[in-house]
């Protein structure tokens, strides 16, 4: 297989990255972040549009470009805390953190948290799931960004706004590098009082 460099920054990319960038028609911004992500059909399971930012993560410029866009939209709101969900938003959110001079909060799926928890249990398509606090992870009033990957139906981070919510603190609002706007998790966040803001849609998933 032939090696095929990036024109932005000269890391090696895989075939379907380079195929995303080569689609790109018109003045193409110095990083295209939308086509960092990899899109892999049919995962996990039929029907799913899995929008992948690993490739994305894993390109040096890439990755500054989206925290550092992320960071920009709450940079003077005295955020003292992020909240990242797990798994990718414990990657974007400890970025995320340290450019904000924030701490980092690990909202964690049940039974992965060492000390005392508090948790909130959510529905999903199929059954019920959990995210978890430490109950100590929050003071009273603490200013929090709440961060993740990607926003959906908006489930997830609306059960790790009210457990923060529970916990103490006052949640500023909520960040994703992508969001699947049909799918209605904005209108649902936003509902709760929260502004959302992602950097990249994916319409019709
Ligand atoms: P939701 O609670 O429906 O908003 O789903 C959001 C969570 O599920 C996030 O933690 C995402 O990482 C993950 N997720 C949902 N849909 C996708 C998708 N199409 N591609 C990648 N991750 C997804």
């Amino acid at each position: 297989m032939t090696l095929v460099r990036c024109p932005d920054c000269g890391s090696s990319l895989s075939p379907v990255l380079v195929e995303r960038l080569d689609d790109a028609t018109g003045p193409r911004p110095a990083i295209d972040l939308r086509g960092l992500v990899r899109t892999i059909p049919d995962y996990p399971k039929p029907g799913i549009m899995f929008r992948d930012i690993t490739t994305l993560l894993g390109h040096a410029d890439g990755f500054r470009r989206a925290v550092s866009e992320l960071a920009s939209r709450f940079a003077d709101d005295g955020v003292r805390k992020v909240a990242g969900i797990e798994a990718r938003g414990f990657i974007l959110g400890g970025a995320l953190a340290h450019q904000l001079g924030a701490g980092f909060v690990p909202v964690r799926k049940k039974g992965k948290l060492p000390f005392q928890v508090i948790g909130n249990d959510y529905e999903l398509e199929y059954g019920t799931d959990r995210v978890e606090i430490h109950v100590d992870a929050v003071g009273s009033g603490e200013r929090v960004l709440l961060v993740d990957d990607l926003i959906a139906t908006g489930g997830t981070a609306a059960a790790a706004i009210q457990l923060l919510e529970q916990a103490g603190a006052t949640v500023l609002g909520a960040s994703f590098v992508i969001e699947l706007p049909d799918l209605g998790g904005r209108k649902r966040i936003e509902a709760m009082g929260h502004p959302v803001h992602a950097l990249i849609a994916f319409e019709g998933d």
